[in-house]
């Protein structure tokens, strides 16, 4: 932190600028210029906060050197982090695809869905068991049965679980049943209680952007959880609020960039939510990708227009069928790799 005085500052003010780094336990370096003085914390700095000095006598302002998050910024991690989720790199050459509906509703559509999802190249599957809606007269998802219908579904093949974890006090309940990787949801990037406590566990988190939210300040978000010890975070850009009305959020495909260079965090990019409308999930992916993006998040269901939750933007299987193939182009021709479907046990299959 620097502490820039005013042209004015006597003796007495440089000294209770400096008597107030030190009472925070860093050290001090005076420069006494011709017209100014400025003052310089040396250590962690991380702790100091503008407002410290700004309000003391003879300063004009004070400022940060270094970026506010540690643990989750490139300047101090070069490589890249590659998010193991059971076997299923995040962030490595190979490009990933989540994908499954919106919430989980019924057996029997989680086992169309996740046939599909396979057969098409997603390694991973996702479906929300507790819905964060807009009206308290929505549909809220189907809780912890949800939860069981997920897993049953998607381990037949193979595929490991992502879905949203609104309460901490539903925490242990995801523990046992083996969620494979614990959404944060847009309404939640803030939610500093609920950041701690997945922190803890030794479970990867997808922490999706708060659709208001800056870069610095999802960034901030991510540190929380590396603060407390867990460090296998995705970060997923899935849309923010603009002025614009004729989608349901503007999908931010410049934050790939900035987050590649910012962040040695995986980038995922759900363009379900985004758009909002399915015709839309195809131009939004193949952005994505050629952006960079290490997965993409996206809503599949076996019957569209009978979802219970977001009908509106699930792509059809034989849509996701279609997009994949797409996709595959364009991995290839940035160098990355989109795997294909993964071997399954036909046997599990044929039950489906
Ligand atoms: C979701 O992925 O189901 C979801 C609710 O997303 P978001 O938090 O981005 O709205
Ligand atoms: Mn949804």
């Amino acid at each position: 932190m620097i502490v820039v005085m005013q042209p004015d500052a006597g003796d007495a003010a440089i000294a209770g600028v400096e008597a107030r780094i030190r009472a925070e336990g860093l050290g001090v370096h005076v420069s006494r210029g011709t017209e100014r003085t400025l003052i310089g914390a040396i250590g962690d700095e991380r702790k100091l906060a503008p407002s410290m000095f700004e309000t003391l006598p003879g300063v004009e302002r004070a400022l940060h050197i270094v970026k506010p998050y540690k643990l989750v910024a490139r300047e101090w991690h070069k490589a890249s982090t590659v998010v193991d989720v059971r076997g299923i790199p995040i962030g490595g050459a190979a490009v990933q695809m989540i994908a499954g509906p919106c919430s989980v509703e019924t057996a029997p559509q989680m086992r169309a869905a996740a046939a599909a999802v396979a057969a098409g190249g997603a390694r991973l599957m996702r479906g929300g068991a507790f819905k964060p809606r807009t009206s308290p007269y929505a549909f809220q998802g189907k809780g912890i049965e949800g939860l069981t219908m997920l897993k049953d579904a998607a381990s037949r093949f193979g595929l490991p679980i992502v879905t949203e974890l609104m309460d901490v006090r539903m925490l242990d309940t995801f523990l046992e049943n083996d969620v494979d990787v614990i959404q944060i949801g847009t309404r939640n990037m803030q939610n500093f209680d609920l950041l701690k406590e997945v922190g803890k566990v030794d479970v990867p988190v997808i922490l999706k952007r708060g659709m208001s939210a800056t870069i610095s300040e999802w960034l901030m978000a991510a540190e929380y959880v590396a603060a407390g010890g867990n460090h296998r975070i995705m970060l997923c850009e899935r849309g923010i609020r603009t002025f614009e009305t004729a989608y349901r959020n503007v999908l931010d495909v410049t934050a790939v960039a900035v987050l590649k260079k910012e962040t040695h965090l995986p980038v995922i990019i759900d363009p379900s939510h985004a758009g909002g409308k399915a015709w839309m999930v195809p131009a939004l992916s193949c952005a994505a990708l050629a952006a960079g993006a290490d997965a993409l998040l996206i809503e599949v269901h076996p019957c569209p227009s009978e979802a219970w939750c977001d009908a509106d933007q699930a792509l059809s299987i034989e849509e996701f069928g279609t997009l994949m193939t797409k996709l595959r182009a364009i991995a290839a021709a940035v160098g990355r790799t989109l795997p294909g479907p993964a071997v399954v046990n036909e046997d599990l299959a044929v039950a489906v």
